[in-house]
């Protein structure tokens, strides 16, 4: 069965800048688009779903954990939870809200995921334990998920990977590539050290291979006679990702927009690193200031979750965090950070402090 081809947007730049991508160099992958909707997020970031809407010119279906009820499906769940507020910890959040209802979307068909992770990170996100559900990464070096890479290039595969190496047909076929997929892997070669040398002598001619090899699987692609992404050999970084969002015109999330503000006369900028939820248990406490000074109804909102003990952060409630003199010392403290990072990007934030490979991946690619 010919597999579908999914594409989440969470909201953030990643997802988007990968629909605009893919859209574009590969106009041929009939993409099914899909975002899971908390009842949460903020108004940017259902701004640049509709930005993103008009540029495909399809629909991104909007994913509910819960249907018919009163709620949000935040606060639906929330009531479940007995008013127990997720936190890095106990992410109920990421699986009620983002990961059950693409599970459920995706159902027991097979299913080819396009994940925005960029070639500069280092991290694999959200894979999917369903065996019918196969990622794909089209901005890395590497766009094949570990597991997939992991099995071709097993020492235990050798003998068929080299079989079939000699019987489909590559566009160079060095002694260089050739000794290294030779060689097995152990404990002075390891499995990624021999991935990374074979992507770097020919990425299209080790993609080639790995495509030939899933033919002989149940993954997804196996159904496929063509991918075209194995002709691909681009490396997306961050700076690719606004150029992409500027130039097509759906535009950079207005989150990230950088806004001035002093302190003891000293002058800084701040904005918002990620989407999500407004009350995201993973923001800096830069960003909780920033959300109380830019948009305050939200800030609000979110004190009003933090009773019976439960707080967004684990040391300090919102209330005291907007302390003025709590305030000042966690702007003083970002400018400080600020200026010893000295980032290419001219969106500050978005480099400083920030460890993208935290939190959830469904949320912030
Ligand atoms: S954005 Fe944060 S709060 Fe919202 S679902 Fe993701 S991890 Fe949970």
């Amino acid at each position: 069965m010919k597999p579908r081809h999914v594409l989440g947007i969470s909201g953030g730049k990643d997802s988007a800048a990968l629909a605009i991508y893919l859209r574009t160099k590969y106009p041929e992958l009939d993409l099914e688009y899909y975002t899971c909707d908390t009842g949460k997020e903020l108004d940017e970031t259902y701004q640049l779903i509709d930005n993103l809407e008009v540029f495909l010119g399809k629909k991104i279906l909007k994913l509910r954990a819960v249907e018919n009820s009163p709620e949000d499906p935040f606060d639906h769940y929330l009531k479940i939870y007995g008013g127990y507020l997720p936190s890095s910890g106990s992410r109920w959040c990421t699986k009620k809200l983002k990961l059950d209802p693409f599970e459920q979307f995706v159902g027991t068909t097979p299913v080819v995921s396009y994940v925005g992770i960029r070639g500069d990170e280092d991290r694999e996100g959200y894979i999917s334990k369903k065996t019918n559900i196969q990622s794909i990464f089209p901005f890395r070096k590497n766009i094949w998920s570990e597991d997939v890479v992991t099995k071709a290039l097993s020492n235990s595969n050798l003998p068929n990977i080299l079989d079939l190496y000699t019987s489909i047909e590559l566009e160079d076929r060095s002694s260089r590539f050739e000794s290294l997929l030779r060689q097995p892997v152990d404990m002075s070669f390891l499995l990624s050290k021999k991935l990374d040398m074979l992507l770097d002598v020919h990425t299209k001619d080790l993609n080639r291979l790995v495509f030939s090899w899933l033919k002989q699987t149940s993954y997804p692609l196996a159904d496929e006679e063509f991918f075209p992404l194995i002709e691909n050999d681009e490396i997306l970084v961050r700076a690719d990702i606004f150029r992409l969002l500027e130039e097509s015109g759906v535009g950079v999330p207005a989150y990230y927009k950088q806004i001035e503000f002093e302190v003891k006369q000293l002058k800084g900028t701040y904005s918002r690193s990620r989407s999500g939820c407004y009350f995201c248990f993973f923001q800096q406490k830069i960003e909780w200031v920033w959300l109380f000074e830019q948009h305050p109804d939200r800030f609000w909102k979110a004190v009003e979750y933090e009773k019976d003990g439960y707080t967004w952060n684990q040391e300090e409630r919102l209330i005291d965090l907007i302390e003025p003199s709590r305030m000042q010392r966690i702007k003083e403290d970002y400018l400080k950070k600020s200026t010893s990072n000295s980032p290419n990007s001219p969106f500050l934030l978005d480099t400083i402090g920030e460890e993208e490979g935290a939190g959830c991946a469904a949320c912030f690619v």
